[in-house]
């Protein structure tokens, strides 16, 4: 076992057990994480499920009422903040207004001036803002007053790069062009990193794997592909991503009947006959057909409306055969040209069984 990756390698951070009650309020239940070095880990959740808390507790600026944390090995659990080895960046830009770009970045930095100067430079060039070193906070965009904070996070080159939503108070074009930048510069770094976000489009598209958080607890762990596409709860199936939900009844057969319908479901788990289960298809795995063929979980819906969102179009489908329930299907326009739908159509539709995931809470 000794040459096994990773084995002998102790992880960037691990959570163990964490604890955290403001007065009577449980923020925090029994919150375990281990992230890998080199790591880009999301906390997403709703507001007030506890993850800019965890991230606090992380960094010493909050103590957990139980519970230990271990960074690269070392138990930093009774240690203060500045003795923990991270970079953090804020949601408001929390640089020093009346220091220049340059005095912000070399804030935290001992040693020559002269070094500090080169370390500067190399930090402003790593975050493409080469030449501001003499501007003030003030005379930048958001995005760049973004970006110095990170190049200040990073200066003491730290173990632990420290997100707090660092995006979010910035305009939708400039945040999705940042969500590359960090994302990029992270894995050139290599820098293990931890942020905290409510846009499920952002941990999706940024986090090696993303923490699902509720109510102080953890929903769920995982990459972006297992959250996306096999939610094990209702709350993480709807938090991310769009969701069409069928309450049925389970048969002796294997199948789960919906008004009419009897639907082939993968892996039904067994012991479920009779009882009500909710079915779950994402909208862009519902398939729409020119023609009726037939087939397995295929039937005839009306078209409701068709509702364009630039790069693909969400179609409304009611199904008579299932309790006139509505079906949302997220189609590419190409195909919806292919279909050439009409106002009122009769329209087939499939719910591919391996598409289709059972709850039974
Ligand atoms: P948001 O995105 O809104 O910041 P969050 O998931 O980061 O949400 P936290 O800020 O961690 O949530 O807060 C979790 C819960 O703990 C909230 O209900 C909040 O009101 C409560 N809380 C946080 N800090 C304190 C505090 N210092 N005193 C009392 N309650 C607090």
């Amino acid at each position: 076992t000794v040459n096994q990756p990773g084995v002998g390698v102790p992880d960037a951070l691990s959570l163990n057990q964490i604890n955290k009650s403001f007065g009577s309020f449980n923020a925090l239940n029994d919150i375990n994480l281990n992230v890998k070095k080199g790591e880009f880990v999301c906390l997403l959740g709703p507001s007030g499920c506890g993850k800019t808390t965890l991230l606090r507790i992380i960094a010493g600026l909050e103590s957990a009422n139980a519970g230990q944390i271990v960074m690269l090995g070392r138990d930093v659990t009774l240690q203060p903040a500045a003795k923990r080895d991270y970079g953090i960046v804020f949601q408001s830009y929390a640089l020093f207004p009346n220091l220049t770009v340059a005095e912000n970045i070399a804030y935290g930095l001992k040693g020559r001036s002269q070094d500090k100067q080169t370390r500067v430079r190399d930090l402003l060039a790593l975050i493409g803002l080469s030449g501001i070193e003499t501007k003030f906070p003030g005379q930048l965009s958001g995005g760049q007053q973004q970006r110095v904070a990170l190049a200040r996070a990073l200066a003491t080159s730290p173990g632990l790069l420290l997100l707090d939503e660092p995006l979010s108070a910035l305009d939708a074009r400039v945040r999705e062009h940042l969500r590359r930048e960090i994302r990029a510069l992270q894995q050139r770094l290599g820098i293990t990193t931890i942020m905290v976000t409510h846009d499920q489009e952002e941990a999706l598209t940024m986090a090696d794997r993303i923490v699902v958080m509720n109510h102080g607890h953890i929903e769920q762990i995982g990459t972006p592909d297992d959250i996306y596409a096999m939610p094990q709860s209702r709350f993480v199936a709807e938090f991310v991503g769009r969701a069409n939900w069928l309450a049925g009844e389970v048969q002796p057969h294997g199948t789960v009947r919906i008004g009419d319908t009897q639907l082939w479901v993968n892996k039904l788990p067994p012991l479920l006959e009779g009882r009500t289960v909710t079915l779950f298809i994402r909208p862009e795995a519902v398939v729409l057909h020119a023609h009726w063929q037939g087939g397995e979980n295929t039937m005839l819906a009306h078209l409701g409306g068709v509702e364009s969102l630039g790069g693909f179009c969400r179609v409304s489908l009611i199904v008579p055969a299932m309790n006139n329930l509505t079906l949302i299907a997220d189609v590419s326009r190409t195909e919806l040209a292919t279909l050439n739908l009409q106002a009122g159509q009769r329209v087939p539709v499939s719910l591919p069984p391996h598409a289709l995931r059972v709850f039974t809470d």
